[in-house]
């Protein structure tokens, strides 16, 4: 057996293992970088990266449909090669994993040791490689182990016949019908990015909305929009049977037959095999980590937490700021120094479905309505959107009633994605429906919304001020 010691020894080497390891690196102490493999993050193998490449594949398809409009003609009988398509999302996907290996075999150099790990003690590992087991002495160690697709038993039965979205992108074709099991943000983006490649699909999910949305408007437009490109079957629980030739997808009185399922059932996080309990690591309900969001320190111990590791905040961005955090914090706690509270950012959600589905800081399930003013803005109402041709779509603006201050937004919208970021700075910043429309808007943009749900908002504070809207006289 072979004995390695470390300042800090990192479990993994996705997004949140890598900005950990930076930081243990910038503060000059030792590092082990540890994973099971295969390298590459979850982001750029089988997350984010080919998911929005295949939807980009299959918006380009679709721009089809409208070709008719400008005067092409010819373009009905054109075919589409689905598993040529599928090959063009796997040569972007090895491009961007490819990348996101070499930074950890790059930047761990000889500190990097492939193997799975568990704890022996709070302090000491225990890791299976390929050449044997290794015990790892660390001052402090780093979880970043990730989570994987939640897949009940009950879908075993199905057989090759179901997969997750660890596979998907490795089938060499994507059959003609397919069924998305659960409609989060991930299953949706899927869903339509089959649809638009040409694929028959069945949604559905047990919730009675698409993408989690709190609010009650930008859920039922989502809804009527989605709709239009993918069967939606919202709110029961389905049943799934093999048929000779497929699945049987059943939900209320409504069935249909696919070749394939794609089970998108949410992710549980990688902890449960790390022997956390067995080293008294304080754990809730769940068997999650306790840890501090702001110096993501599990308990008062030398463990800390990164990423979809902690079921927290399961998101890119916010992996490499917790990464960021623990990896500096560990490093001061192997020392013997100081931990140090940092800040979090204001919460933002992006499904990446054109009409983009968004979610920015305060969601509606958690305000005090009779405290908050919402500022409403319709999709049919800017030019710019409808030019983009998305009809419909909504943006809501929440803002403290008494104040004006910006509180959150959800949004069903063409490029939601930016506006999304102007309202996430916003809210960061403080920002007051007033301050906001202080602020330039070009003409024509889909901007233009959210200046017409601010105005909204200050319309409905009762607009006493002497000076048009939107503009603030010369001070002395
Ligand atoms: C289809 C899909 C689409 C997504 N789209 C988006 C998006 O558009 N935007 C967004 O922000 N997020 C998106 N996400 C979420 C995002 O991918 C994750 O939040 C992020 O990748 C999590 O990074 P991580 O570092 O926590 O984990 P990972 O990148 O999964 O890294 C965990 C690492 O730990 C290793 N490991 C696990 N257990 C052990 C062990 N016991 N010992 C050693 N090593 C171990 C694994 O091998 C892995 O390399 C998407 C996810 C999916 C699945």
């Amino acid at each position: 057996m072979t004995t390695r010691h470390t300042d800090v020894a990192i479990l993994g080497a996705g997004t949140a293992g890598l900005y950990a390891m930076r930081e243990v690196k910038r503060a000059g102490r030792d590092v082990l970088l540890i994973d099971q493999g295969p390298l590459g993050t979850t982001c750029a193998r089988v997350g984010c990266m080919p998911s929005k490449v295949a939807l980009h594949a299959g918006a380009a398809w679709a721009t089809r449909l409208h070709w008719g409009d400008i005067g092409v003609s010819g373009h009905e009988g054109l075919q589409i090669d689905r598993a040529q398509a599928w090959a063009h999302v796997r040569q972007w996907r090895d491009q961007f994993a490819n990348s996101a290996a070499g930074k950890a075999r790059q930047g761990a150099g000889e500190r990097l040791l492939m193997g799975r790990a568990r704890f022996q003690s709070p302090t000491v590992l225990v890791v299976d490689t390929p050449d044997g087991v290794v015990t790892v002495h660390a001052r402090a160690v780093v979880i970043a182990t990730g989570s994987r697709p939640v897949v009940p038993a009950w879908l075993n039965e199905l057989g090759e016949r179901v997969v997750t979205t660890d596979g998907f992108f490795e089938l060499p074709a994507i059959p003609g019908r397919v069924g998305v099991l659960g409609l989060g943000a991930i299953g949706l983006e899927m869903g339509l990015a089959l649809s638009r490649l040409g694929v028959n699909v069945v949604g559905a999910d047990l919730a009675p909305v698409v993408a989690g949305i709190a609010d009650p408007v930008v859920a039922e437009q989502s809804q009527a929009l989605f709709a239009r490109e993918m069967t939606l079957w919202l709110g029961h629980a389905s049943t799934l049977k093999p048929t000779a030739h497929g699945v049987l997808m059943q939900s209320g009185d409504r069935q249909a037959e696919v070749d394939l399922v794609l089970a998108a059932l949410g992710r549980r996080p990688n902890v449960d095999a790390l022997g956390l309990a067995e080293v008294g690591a304080p754990l809730d309900a769940r068997g999650t980590p306790v840890f501090n969001p702001h110096t993501m320190q599990v308990g008062d111990g030398p463990i800390f937490i990164a990423g979809d590791a902690n079921a927290d905040r399961p998101l890119m961005h916010e992996a490499s700021d917790e990464g960021s955090i623990a990896g500096f914090n560990a490093a001061r706690h192997a020392m013997g120094e100081a931990l140090t509270g940092f800040e979090r950012k204001v919460s933002l959600g992006v499904a990446f479905t054109d009409p983009d589905v968004v979610s920015v800081g305060e969601r509606w399930d958690r305000l005090s309505i009779d405290d908050t003013l919402v500022g409403t803005a319709r999709g049919e109402a800017n030019g710019r959107s409808r030019i983009l041709g998305v009809a419909g779509g909504v943006l809501r603006v929440y803002a403290d009633r008494a104040s004006g201050r910006v509180l959150g937004a959800a949004m069903v919208g063409v490029r939601g994605e930016h506006l999304a970021h102007l309202l996430a700075w916003a809210v960061q910043r403080g920002e007051t429906a007033r301050s906001m429309l202080s602020l330039p808007f070009y003409h024509p943009v889909v901007e233009e919304l959210l200046q017409s749900a601010l105005q909204d908002i200050v319309r409905q504070q009762g607009d006493h001020a002497p000076w048009p809207m939107g503009l603030v006289p010369v001070s002395d």
